[in-house]
């Protein structure tokens, strides 16, 4: 089977071709991909997904890569799927009333998301200002911030299945939890999201304040966001703190002291060192407290 061939003929998809992942991750880390295919629309998707599952072909869909490690080494069995311009689109239904529905694309980032909300003064989206995902992205993951998160202001998820057929699902039918969703065997290809009409100046307000809180607490440099999740009851950064890992560094990488549940690359950071640095905190922290830590990022090839 000739795989370029069959995927091209899927509609309009691009290929590119041992393509750098690192150029595609918040981390800026990650090996080629021999394929990472661009999208264009969702007929070519639903095409697409349906060849890939008739040939056995593993593919993984990527957002923006802000919530992911990608090895250092070739991906040669997994095709990247990332999603084109027709998925950025956002349709607001304002009814006149205090709640307004808002279509929105996978493929539209949060902090867009949040602004647009801001022009149109509805709130409900200031929490989404500065999580770098895509909506897709965060939907997956139930991507919260300041005692929000997506479940609250979400209605429907539009997705595909892994064969190409369209599912809606309610957000119950989402099984929305705490950085996780019941999302995962699906395609997110955008989603209905309800918020209210708002005052202009206190959505503003509540943006600024939640970026200031961000700048405060949180470092700046390559990361992939919070490493894992927080324990019941307690905090993955205080923990990693607490053995001793705070600037802990192995290579180009090492554990924020800023936030210690960011591990910082300084720039030529491998995969496998954050890897080491993961292992050394899940095992220090079960040795000092008796938890595990369990990741909230994603990995992505062979490690
Ligand atoms: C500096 C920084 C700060 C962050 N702060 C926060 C925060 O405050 N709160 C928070 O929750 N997260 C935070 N994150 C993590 C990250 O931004 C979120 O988890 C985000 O929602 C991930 O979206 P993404 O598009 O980047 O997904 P990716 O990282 O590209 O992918 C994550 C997972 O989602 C899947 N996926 C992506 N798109 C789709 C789709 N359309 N359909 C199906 N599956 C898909 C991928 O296959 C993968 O399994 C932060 C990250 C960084 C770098």
């Amino acid at each position: 089977m000739d795989l370029k061939k069959g995927i091209l003929e899927c509609g309009k998809i691009k290929i590119l071709e041992n393509e750098l992942m690192k150029n595609h991750t918040t981390f800026r880390i990650g090996g080629p991909a021999k394929y990472f295919l661009e999208v264009e629309d969702t007929i070519s998707l639903k095409k697409l997904l349906s060849f890939l599952s008739k040939e056995g072909i593993n593919f993984f869909l990527l957002g923006a890569g802000s919530n992911l490690l990608v090895s250092d080494y070739p991906i040669e069995d997994t095709v990247i799927i990332k999603l084109g311009n027709t998925f950025k689109k956002i349709n607001i239904n304002d009814t006149g009333n205090e709640n307004v529905t808002v279509e929105v694309g996978a493929g539209y980032t949060l902090p867009s998301l949040s602004k647009e909300m801001y022009n149109y003064e509805l709130r409900g989206a200031e929490f989404c200002v500065a999580i770098p995902g895509t909506l897709g992205g965060g939907l997956i993951m139930n991507a919260g911030a300041h005692g929000s998160e997506l479940k609250d202001i979400t209605e429907y998820v539009y997705c595909l299945t892994e064969d190409g057929e369209e599912v809606y699902l309610s957000n119950e039918e989402a099984k929305f939890s705490y950085r996780n969703s019941g999302l995962r065997d699906f395609i997110v290809v955008g989603a209905k999201l309800k918020l209210k009409k708002g005052d202009k100046k206190l959505i503003k307000a509540k943006m600024e304040e939640n970026l200031i809180y961000r700048a405060n607490t949180q470092p700046k440099g390559f990361s992939a966001g919070s490493v894992f999740k927080n324990p019941p009851g307690t905090k993955a950064w205080k923990l990693i703190r607490d053995v001793g890992l705070s600037g802990y560094r192995i290579g180009d990488v090492m554990f924020s002291e800023k936030h210690a549940n960011f591990i910082i690359n300084l720039g030529n950071g491998k995969a496998n060192d954050v890897m080491e640095l993961i292992n050394l905190a899940k095992e220090r922290v079960k040795k000092g407290f008796n938890v595990e830590l369990e990741l909230e990022i994603k990995l992505l090839g062979k490690f």
